[in-house]
């Protein structure tokens, strides 16, 4: 394996499965100086059951913009450094922003060892649009913001994946279905890579009923993934846009009643002048 020295290594660990350690991340962090870690009691435990003797210290989001000019100074006299944190990919919804901007602001080589990441797993398996997606990490803990965060994502179009905490589920799906409408698709993954992993797909009237009467579903770990806004149809034409259609084509040529109801409507004229002529052989 390539392994480089005086870098910073940001190091996936596993999000439940211990079988998803990779086999490069655990050598690199077998080779490093110093492992950064969330909570050392934590990561020691993980550290342990792999035979990872290396030293930790605790950066967490307490403390990381004072650790994190320490810690690369390490790098900087010689030692090479990773960073982990309780689970899953660093950076995601977890500490390790401050730490790698500073790397990269010194001209500190960043090198990501990829592994398990909860929001993809969940994408990987929820059968909604993957092409574009928007991760919203964690809603805000108070019901006022929560809801007018989620007010602010009525009309997004793509894939929405949120991370949740089993004891806001239940509010969590209850103002979605307020905001969204009872029959927006969603999608609850649930212990992923665990023993107990659920991914349930539904309409949110449905999720929210199944949350609610089965305590189960209210434990571990959750990503809630949702179906994007229906996108406009910027070719539809509407009653309305063909009501006023046939109106100007009582008195006007084709092309112009045509042009003008673009006009007024809004839709494309291409769109209303082939309608125009279908009414017209009518
Ligand atoms: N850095 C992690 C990652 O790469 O996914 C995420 C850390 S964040 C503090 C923890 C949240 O991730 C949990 O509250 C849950 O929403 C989600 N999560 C982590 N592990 C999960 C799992 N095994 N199944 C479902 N969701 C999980």
């Amino acid at each position: 394996m390539d392994f480089h020295k005086q870098c910073l290594y940001v190091v996936a660990t596993p999000i439940g499965n211990l079988g998803d350690f990779s086999p490069r991340a655990i050598e690199v962090l077998q080779r490093v100086d110093l492992i950064a870690v969330e909570d050392t009691r934590h990561s020691g435990r993980l550290l342990q059951h792999f035979a990872i003797q290396t030293p930790m210290q605790a950066l967490h989001e307490h403390n990381e913009r004072q650790r994190a000019d320490s810690l690369l100074q390490k790098i900087e006299q010689g030692q090479t450094l990773a960073l982990i944190s309780d689970a899953g990919t660093p950076l995601v919804s977890d500490p390790g922003y401050h730490l790698v901007r500073l790397a990269r602001e010194k001209g500190i080589r960043v090198i990501p060892v990829p592994g398990a990441c909860a929001l993809i797993a969940a994408l990987s398996a929820a059968g909604l649009p993957t092409d574009r997606f928007r991760f919203e990490g964690f809603l805000p803990a108070k019901a006022g913001a929560r809801r007018q965060q989620l007010e602010s994502l009525k009309q997004e179009s793509v894939t929405l994946v949120f991370y949740e905490s089993p004891h806001r589920i239940e509010e969590t799906l209850a103002d979605m279905q307020q905001v969204f409408g009872a029959e927006r698709q969603a999608v609850l993954a649930r212990e992923l890579s665990k023993t107990f992993e659920t991914i349930r797909d539904g309409a949110l009237a449905e999720l929210s009923q199944w949350v609610d009467a089965d305590a189960n579903q209210r434990r571990g770990e959750i990503v809630l993934l949702l179906e994007g806004a229906p996108q406009q149809d910027e070719d539809e034409i509407k009653p309305d846009a063909e009501r006023v259609l046939k109106i100007l084509l009582r008195d006007l040529p084709l092309k112009q009643a045509a042009g003008l109801s673009a006009e007024i409507t809004g839709v494309r004229k291409k769109k209303l002048y082939a309608r125009a002529l279908e009414l017209k052989e009518d």
